[in-house]
């Protein structure tokens, strides 16, 4: 009995080391890939440095979800996923438990990547969200999931707390373009947040007139200052521009790990002279 119980501490003591131990780091990426535009780092090249870590602190999230600006259009606040749907335009297959929101396994019926039903130009948006505790996935797919603007421009959502996947798609990178200026990843399991101000790109007769722009504070810490993006979200290839419409979806990724959400909502942002 004696023995049963010691081996219940030691297995608790050991489950929860590796609950707050850091990915390892280890380098991992593609040296086979494109270099990007005016950089000397390959996409998703192993040897570009990680961001540094910063203790983001305890300024934001709480341990409640945060709650909406009375202006915003609130996407999710634990009740249902009405504002979302299938890319294929289906009820979502994703879990609703205890007002979170959780990435279902590999294979569930409708449980891609959900859009949301209504359309965004420029916005800003509000996100919480958990990498899996324990973490799961390799170094490559930990914790990863992600938000497209316009279902094209991710700022990824991983579990970085630590290091771990190559430096342009760690946490808060915009995928496969540049990594965040540092990196305030909290432990998988904790809430973490972001905050987006996302500029939607101009098109005009098929051309692109001006870029996107993003800026994103990762709890609370600027990890993006108005940075301009390259185009559309790449894997293993130069990112370029796709003409589209002025208003699109965001895209929440599945990418099999069950990462949580809760509190999203986004505000339209409109010019001075707009209605
Ligand atoms: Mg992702």
């Amino acid at each position: 009995m004696t023995r049963t119980i010691l081996a219940l501490v030691l297995l608790a003591a050991a489950a929860s080391a590796f609950q707050t131990e850091p990915a390892p780091k280890k380098k991992v990426g593609y040296t086979d890939t494109p270099v990007l535009p005016g950089m000397k780092w390959r996409v998703h090249d192993p040897d570009r440095p990680q961001a540094p870590a910063v203790d983001p602190g305890t300024g934001s999230p709480g341990a409640q979800p945060g709650k909406p600006p009375s202006d915003a259009v609130v996407l999710f606040d634990g009740k249902d996923l009405s504002k979302w749907q299938t890319a294929e335009g289906k009820e979502p297959g994703w879990a609703l438990k205890d007002g979170v929101l959780e990435v279902p396994p590999p294979r569930t019926p409708n449980g891609g990547d959900i859009v949301t039903k209504e359309s965004f130009g420029d916005c800003q948006f509000h996100i919480e969200w958990a990498a899996p505790d324990p973490p799961q996935g390799d170094l490559m797919n930990r914790g990863n999931s992600g938000v497209y603007f316009f279902g094209r421009y991710e700022v990824q959502i991983f579990d970085s707390f630590g290091g771990g996947i190559y430096a342009d798609g760690q946490a808060a990178s915009v995928y496969g373009q540049y990594p965040p200026l540092v990196n305030a990843s909290r432990k998988p399991g904790e809430w973490q947040v972001y905050d987006i101000l996302f500029t939607a790109p101009r098109f005009k007769d098929g051309q692109l007139v001006s870029p996107a722009f993003v800026t994103v504070l990762h709890n609370g810490v600027c990890v993006h200052n108005h940075l301009q993006i390259m185009g559309s979200t790449m894997h293993r290839a130069l990112p370029k521009y796709v003409p589209h419409e002025p208003a699109g979806p965001i895209r929440l990724q599945a990418h099999g790990n069950p990462v949580r959400f809760r509190s999203i909502w986004a505000r339209p942002i409109k010019g001075y002279d707009e209605p």
